[in-house]
């Protein structure tokens, strides 16, 4: 009976095949599968994760996922792990990626369903152990070896692989991007072509101000300037590589609109690992993946490679003449930023797991001098159960924080470790971030964040405080007064400048937030050229770095928008550096 009922589900399946060319009750022989192409389909961490296998009688030919909903760059990454391991083994003995832990469960689970359809016997496939050999990787030479593959380590191998070096990147994880892929807001320039466009205008100079000032003067003036200086080609390079950062729009602690986004509101993280990982490819460098450096070597005091433990924790060597650090922050490491930081203990992380600061100790190994370590900024709003971020453009385009009693308590585009400090003082540490349907339809991430389920809607300002179990008469209170703020342009209460939405129409969204850990200003110390400086004070030869490893750029506060800037501005300038440099 029960095998019966198996036979009319596989029946059915054939219905709604794809492409298939078995006919129901065709017999599966003596092969594992009944020929054809078959979905499958299953929840991922934003909606319906698909998968179209097609099969013969005894081999997958073909994985297609279409994962619409996963976030970009980690959601193909994984897909490509998933469709490597469950092809080359031809089973379902594979591991969930790491770093993906969701979208390839889902994968997995959806090519599991459409391999159900085929008739295959889903226990074996589980079980099956894969028959290929283990290969040791053998030692290697190269020009230049990257050490991390996010904006930084990519952003450097576009432009050392274009200056004709061989580059070989590796990374610990299985998926490109680090926390590049999670950057939400945009990328900072000013002067850009994109501002003149729009009639913004703006400058280098306030530029470099206003990142002085939020970073309390303790920015390094020099690796500030060229930052500044580099920030609009480094916009261009990224929409002629294929990006699409053309909205510009007002981010916190900043004077004038100069973060740039995609146009359609969405993450720019996504956007730049997407297009660097295109160049790469047609650049052919070659990316190691689940490779981790373990050590830098040196020879009469100038790096001249690396030790790295291969996928399978074998080690190897790789040889260059010179070595570039792109191993991004340390904010998943919470021994290290605990070490640094005795006060920060027990905060969520908006990091990727690969965020553990070894870039940090190999250097240090070798000589190298660090700077503003101590510096750890904490992202105010983020989702208080699992650490996930909302991005900072959602307060510059509209959006405000109000307590759990319904109140608003602070100016929401002050700098983030002031509107962090604030909302930790607020009953239980959190807040909530109010917007609605207006600006939903203008704002991807805002979209993005109401379809994955992380706010509470509701259709009026009364229904809104039900659900979040405040008193009605203090929200609809609050909410009238900023109304008037934004009518008449002065907010009188909080002394916000940048009044945009009066908020006044349903329905409404709530994102509760609280603050994590989420940038590390502080790392290796380098010159404008990004050679590591040692504590001797001189440049150790051979040895570059970029990104979040490095400390300095940011002083004790970084600035929304930024990021993205010193990993893209600093990531070409080593590339183009070591290039130049290597003998
Ligand atoms: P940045 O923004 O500075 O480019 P990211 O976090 O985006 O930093 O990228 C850093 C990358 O470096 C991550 O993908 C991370 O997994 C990788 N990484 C960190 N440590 C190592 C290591 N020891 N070996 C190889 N890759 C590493």
């Amino acid at each position: 009976m029960k095998r019966m009922l198996k036979t009319i589900l596989v029946c059915l399946a054939l219905v709604t095949m794809v492409a298939g060319t078995a006919a129901c009750g065709t017999k599966k022989a003596e092969g594992k599968f009944n020929p054809g192409t078959y979905e499958g389909t299953a929840k991922g961490h934003g909606g319906d994760v698909k998968a179209k296998v097609t099969v013969t009688a005894d081999k997958i030919t073909e994985i297609v996922i279409d994962a619409p909903n996963e976030t970009e760059g980690i959601g193909s990454g994984a897909a490509k792990v998933v469709i490597e391991n469950i092809m080359s083994g031809q089973n379902l003995a594979v591991d969930t990626v790491s770093g993906a832990t969701v979208s390839s469960t889902a994968m997995i689970a959806a090519i599991t369903a459409a391999l159900e359809k085929a008739g295959a016997d889903i226990d074996a496939l589980k079980k099956a152990t894969s028959t290929a050999t283990v290969a040791k990787q053998e030692d290697l030479s190269t020009d230049i070896v990257i050490i991390g593959a996010g904006g930084a380590g990519m952003s450097a191998a576009v432009e050392a692989a274009t200056a004709g070096k061989k580059v070989i990147i590796v990374e610990k994880m299985p998926i490109v991007g680090g926390n590049t892929t999670r950057a939400t807001g945009g990328m900072n320039a000013a002067e850009t072509s994109i501002q003149a466009a729009a009639g913004i205008t703006d400058t280098k100079e306030t530029f470099y101000n206003d990142t002085m000032k939020g970073g309390k003067e303790k920015n390094d003036p020099a690796l500030l300037q060229t930052m500044v200086d580099n920030a609009a080609t480094a916009v261009d390079w990224i929409n002629e590589l294929g990006g699409d950062l053309k909205r510009v729009t007002l981010s916190g602690g900043a004077t004038n609109p100069r973060i740039h986004t995609p146009v359609d509101g969405s993450a720019v993280g996504p956007v730049v690992v997407k297009v660097l990982s295109a160049k790469l490819e047609a650049l052919k460098v070659e990316i190691m993946l689940n490779t981790e450096a373990t050590k830098i070597i040196t020879k009469d005091g100038a790096a001249v490679g690396i030790e790295a433990k291969d996928e399978n924790g074998n080690p190897f060597k790789i040889e260059a003449k010179a070595v570039i650090i792109a191993t991004g922050g340390f904010g998943a490491n919470s021994e290290m930023v605990e070490g640094f930081r005795p006060d920060l203990v027990g905060f969520s992380t908006t990091n990727h797991k690969g965020a553990t600061g070894d870039g940090i100790v190999m250097a240090q190994a070798v000589g190298a001098d660090l700077t503003d370590i101590g510096e750890i900024q904490i992202h105010p709003t983020t989702d208080p159960g699992t650490g996930y971020m909302f991005t900072e453009g959602l307060r510059g385009d509209g959006a405000i924080l109000i307590n759990a009693e319904g109140k608003r308590f602070t100016d929401e585009l002050l700098t983030r470790d002031v509107v962090s400090a604030n909302i930790l003082k607020q009953t239980d540490g959190i807040a909530y971030l109010i917007t609605n349907e207006e600006m939903r339809a203008e704002n991807a991430s805002l979209a993005g964040y109401v379809k994955k389920g992380y706010a509470v809607e509701a259709a009026t300002l009364a229904d809104l405080a039900k659900e979040l179990g405040m008193d009605a008469d203090v929200l609809v209170k609050t909410m009238a007064t900023y109304a008037e703020a934004v009518k008449s342009g002065k907010d009188a209460e909080f002394n916000r400048t940048h009044l945009t939405k009066s908020l006044e129409a349903g329905p409404y969204f709530a994102l509760k937030v609280t603050p994590g850990i989420h940038h590390t200003m502080g790392g290796l110390k380098i010159d404008t050229t990004t050679h590591v400086i040692g504590t001797d004070g001189k440049a150790i030869a051979g040895l570059y770095a970029a990104g979040e490893v490095v400390g300095g750029v940011h002083g004790a506060n970084r600035i929304g928008g930024n990021a993205v800037t010193d990993i893209i501005v600093f990531g070409k300038i080593a590339g183009k550096i070591a290039a130049e440099e290597m003998k």
